[in-house]
């Protein structure tokens, strides 16, 4: 299959779960995660219309900003380590993974006062020990205190969810993280409007639709994955 077939192929079911929920398919923003594949393959996946690249590791990501250039939005998904925002704030539009104070600090360093990034703060909504992100609880404390960095605008709300047979059971976990960001969007705070949802995967990105993701992380089913 063509990244181009896929696309068609994901797009139809982001529109058949958008029916099911009266949602408009409009809203939701394919992000296309290219960590798995070549450059060549990331600028067929810009050729077939996909204007969002993911990315999770920084010298990769690189490589590909550098071949493809700004004609589509960069978003940085993997964890981001404070020593390495110097080298890669400048290609990255979109960061998926804010999760502590340090990074919010490193980022405003490098930033200044002059440029925004756009940042989803990461929520461990599943309580796994292994996954990033920060606990529910602290997530409005999290956001209030970040109104002191004026480089960084807090767009949304990001999770991960575990692997599982049965997506249905992701279900609880997405809608968590929905009604958070509700939470955020009634406090009306000028740093962090936090109307979007980033939540779902080529496994799950169907109940995510279903509960309200406004951006799909996609990888292996939409690409595919060569290493
Ligand atoms: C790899 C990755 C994805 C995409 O994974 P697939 O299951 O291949 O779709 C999405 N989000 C994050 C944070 C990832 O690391």
């Amino acid at each position: 299959m063509t990244v181009k077939q896929n696309f068609q192929k994901v797009q139809a079911l982001i529109q058949a779960a958008c029916q099911r929920t009266n949602r408009n398919p409009e809203s939701i923003h394919i992000v296309a995660v290219t960590k798995y594949v070549s450059i060549e393959k990331a600028q067929e996946t810009v050729e077939a219309g996909i204007v969002h690249l993911g990315e999770n590791r920084i010298e990769e990501g690189l490589d590909k900003w550098n071949a493809i250039g700004d004609n589509v939005s960069w978003h940085f998904i993997g964890n981001l380590q404070s020593k390495k925002v110097k080298k890669m704030i400048h290609a990255f539009d979109y960061i998926h993974s804010l999760d502590r104070l340090s990074l919010a600090k490193e980022l405003q360093r490098r930033l200044g006062d002059e440029r925004k990034v756009k940042c989803f703060v990461q929520v461990n909504v599943t309580g796994e020990e292994t996954k990033s992100g920060i606990d529910p609880k602290d997530v409005l404390s999290f956001i209030e205190e970040l109104k002191a960095f004026s480089s960084i605008e807090i767009v949304g709300l990001m999770t991960m969810a575990p692997y599982v047979e049965d997506t249905e059971s992701l279900r609880p976990a997405f809608k968590h993280l929905r009604e958070l960001k509700e939470k955020v969007e009634e406090k009306k705070w000028p740093h962090a409007p936090c109307h979007e949802l980033s939540m779902g995967m080529s496994n799950d990105y169907e109940i995510a639709v279903e509960e309200g993701a406004t951006f799909v992380r996609i990888g292996s089913s939409l690409v595919g994955k060569d290493k």
